[in-house]
């Protein structure tokens, strides 16, 4: 069993299934767009529920891999099928014969700038939760010290017929809870106030983080869109909003206001479904053949699916899937080397 398995994307994903691989007795190849490893998990701090470094998770999923060949700032071309197996033109002029391919690209944060009503690069004080996290690991990308007033702005390009994205993102609801706990942590005299239309704490503990940021952190829950945002002369941003609940209009001053941009389809899915002849579904993501039995199958022989690129996904789920795909990799060419 030394079939190679060129796997697209080196984010959580992709590198789970390669250690899964791995240890099926396969040799997985690795192509990465980007100059590092781990998609967006690279970019984040803390991970909801419960806080854990994002670097130490990271760093268990690529130690088991650190052997396995990866080709950086690469993205494959062409992809031909021959007999059972793919000849992969790869960006630099290398090439790859593999026995199947996993397609693990992820997805792309909806660009902030499109919903020009919130500002999101005009006004200093309006940054993504993405900002954030590159704030909290780093110190660096935002120019407030010791904000006094956060605002959080929940589905910022999702649940939005306007922007054509109906869909709900699943993890911002969490990941706003989560900042805002974080935001009274690190600045314990700050304000910290969540404009959302639903919450959608679905998964477990996250209705603990959610009772949390209410009893311990005070964090104040305003059921309303956010309708207005503008900047006043001393830099601070002023929004209006409606409380829904009470049915009173507001109007707020804040040093910093989080808008909670959702998972969309990956900006270069585009380009691997049409090398691939992958199907898309209506919101962009990858279509799998079965979205209920067989989330892993793009539906064309030899070629698999793992992790956000159909479908905003946890860590956690996505990890799952990624060791569903490799199994059934497994059960696809132990099948081949039967016939
Ligand atoms: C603000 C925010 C915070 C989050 N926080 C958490 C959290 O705390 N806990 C949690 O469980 N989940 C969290 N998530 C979700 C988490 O980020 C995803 O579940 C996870 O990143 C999905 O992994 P993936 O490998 O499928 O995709 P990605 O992380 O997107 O990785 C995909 C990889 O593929 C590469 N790639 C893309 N296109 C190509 C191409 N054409 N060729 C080669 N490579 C390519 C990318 O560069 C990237 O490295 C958060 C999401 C958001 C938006
Ligand atoms: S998870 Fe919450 S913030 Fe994100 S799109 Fe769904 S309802 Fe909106």
């Amino acid at each position: 069993m030394t079939d190679r398995v060129l796997i697209i994307g080196g984010g959580p994903a992709g590198l789970e299934a390669a250690n899964q691989l791995n240890l099926l007795g396969y040799k997985p190849v690795i192509v990465e767009k980007d100059d590092t490893l781990g998609g967006h998990l690279a970019k984040w701090d803390r991970l909801f529920p419960e806080g854990e470094s994002a670097e130490t998770v990271l760093y268990k999923l690529i130690k088991p891999v650190e052997h396995t060949p990866v080709y950086l700032n690469t993205i494959v071309e062409k992809a031909d099928k021959e007999g059972n197996n793919f000849r992969v033109k790869l960006s630099g002029g290398k090439e790859e014969i593999v026995s199947a391919i996993l397609v693990c690209a992820g997805f792309s944060l909806f660009p902030a700038e499109k919903k020009e009503e919130y500002g999101y690069g005009i006004y200093n004080g309006v940054i993504t939760s993405s900002d954030l996290e590159k704030w909290f690991k780093t110190g660096k990308g935002v120019n407030i010290n010791n904000p006094s007033k956060v605002g959080f702005v929940h589905c910022v390009g999702s649940r939005d017929e306007k922007i054509c994205n109906r869909q709900c993102s699943k993890v911002c609801c969490v990941t706003a809870v989560k900042q805002a706990c974080e935001i009274r942590e690190k600045f314990p005299d700050s304000e910290v106030f969540c404009f959302y239309m639903d919450l959608r704490m679905f998964g477990r503990k996250y209705e603990d983080l959610y009772l949390k940021a209410q009893n311990k952190y005070r964090v104040r829950f305003i059921r309303g869109r956010v309708s207005e945002v503008s900047e006043d002369f001393t830099g601070k941003v002023v929004i209006k909003a409606e409380d829904t609940l009470s049915s009173k209009p507001l109007k707020v001053s804040l040093d910093l206001l989080v808008l909670m941009t959702g998972m969309i389809s990956n900006n270069s899915i585009g380009e691997i479904s049409g090398i691939l002849s992958l199907n898309r579904a209506e919101d962009g993501f990858i279509e799998p053949s079965d979205s209920i039995t067989k989330m892993y199958d793009s539906g064309k022989e030899g070629i698999f699916l793992a992790g956000a690129v159909t479908g905003p996904k946890t860590i956690p789920e996505t990890l799952s899937e990624a060791r569903a795909s490799a199994l059934a990799i497994h059960n696809y060419l132990s099948n081949k080397a039967l016939q």
